[in-house]
């Protein structure tokens, strides 16, 4: 279903970010040098995991969602080494991309060309010096940023391309897109699928009288007084201008009816408040498809609604009527 209209997560997706780039996987099965590198990153304000082992490490980052981004792995490991770890995390498929140290006491120039190849971005030879660590880390926690912010503006294109601006909900490209798919859907499940087609009666009126602003805000209101009338599994979109559509799944012909009546009396019995005063409206619904019709495709059910929301303009606005 669509996201609430005006209600925005980011702070927190934010701060899940920041936790995880901040956050640092140590595998390595020495648990001195395991110590010691563990009291250095709590001190350069990192959070720490310390899977003892290559298996344990392989465990954590594939039941835990929120895993560290930042992996420093030993190349040395009883079960699974690093250099086998680096390519079993290389070879899944992930929304993130963890950046990958290798820690090796080899420093043989072939060893550490088989580290990269196998997946790893950096390698520390060991004994190695802290400031160095350090540095190198930053390194890895400047690329994860940058892949957070790819991550936040790509998140951003998608649901500018599937939302209306204005009022947030799905816009007309998207609502149809899960129209087609409910009606795919309920070929399969044979259950009945009903939509509605809902436009504000006499709305030119509205931006005639108090401007086209305050007709915007009477959209979003109505926008969203329609999202929270709906159950959580139907959509809701805007189909155009002051033009609605909700799919309404596994609904019977009188519910869709019920539905309908009590969204319509949820918008004329509560006038909308804007900065211009209260502002009353009205809207006229136009229901259909209630049924199971193995025949009924997309086209169609969008042509009795739009009917049937005509005959509702034609009997006088603010009613339902269902074909
Ligand atoms: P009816 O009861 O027959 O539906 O009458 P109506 O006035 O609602 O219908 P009409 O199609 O004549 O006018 C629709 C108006 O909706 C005209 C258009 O300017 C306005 N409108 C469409 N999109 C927007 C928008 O995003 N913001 C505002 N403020 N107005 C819009
Ligand atoms: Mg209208
Ligand atoms: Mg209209």
């Amino acid at each position: 279903m669509s996201p609430v209209p005006g209600v925005t997560e980011e702070s927190s997706e934010q701060q899940i970010a920041a936790r995880r780039i901040n956050s640092v996987l140590v595998a390595d099965d020495d648990p001195l040098f395991c110590r010691l590198l563990e009291s250095w990153l709590r001190k350069w304000n990192y959070r720490v995991t310390t899977p003892e082992d290559g298996l344990k490490a392989w465990n954590v980052l594939q039941h835990n969602d929120d895993a560290p981004q930042l992996l420093v792995l030993d190349w040395l490991m009883p079960a699974i080494n690093g250099r086998e770890l680096c390519q079993r995390i290389r070879s899944r498929k992930q929304l993130r991309y963890p950046y990958i140290v290798l820690l090796t006491a080899k420093d043989d120039k072939q060893d550490l060309v088989t580290a990269l190849e196998s997946g790893a971005d950096d390698y520390l030879t060991k004994p190695f010096d802290m400031r160095e660590v350090q540095a190198r880390l930053r390194v890895g926690k400047r690329i994860l940023t940058l892949q957070e912010e790819l991550i936040k503006a790509r998140e951003e294109l998608r649901f500018e391309a599937m939302h209306d601006r204005l009022t947030e909900l799905w816009n007309h490209g998207a609502i149809l897109d899960f129209l087609h798919r409910e009606l795919e859907r309920t070929r399969r499940t044979r259950e009945p699928l009903g939509i509605l087609m809902l436009d504000i009666d006499h709305f030119k009126a509205v931006n005639d009288t108090h401007g086209h602003l305050v007709g915007d805000e009477v959209l979003k209101q109505v926008a969203g007084r329609l999202f929270r009338s709906a159950r959580v599994y139907d959509w809701v979109g805007r189909y155009g201008g002051e033009e609605f559509l909700s799919i309404v799944s596994a609904c019977s012909t009188e519910n869709l009816r019920k539905h309908a009546e009590r969204i319509r009396a949820g918008i004329a019995e509560e006038p909308i408040s804007t900065s211009a005063g209260e502002v009353k409206v009205t809207v006229s619904i136009g229901a259909t498809g209630a049924l199971f019709d193995p025949d009924c495709d997309q086209q169609t059910l969008l042509q009795y609604a739009d009917s049937a929301l005509y005959r509702a303009k034609k009997r006088g606005r603010n009613c339902v009527e269902l074909v």
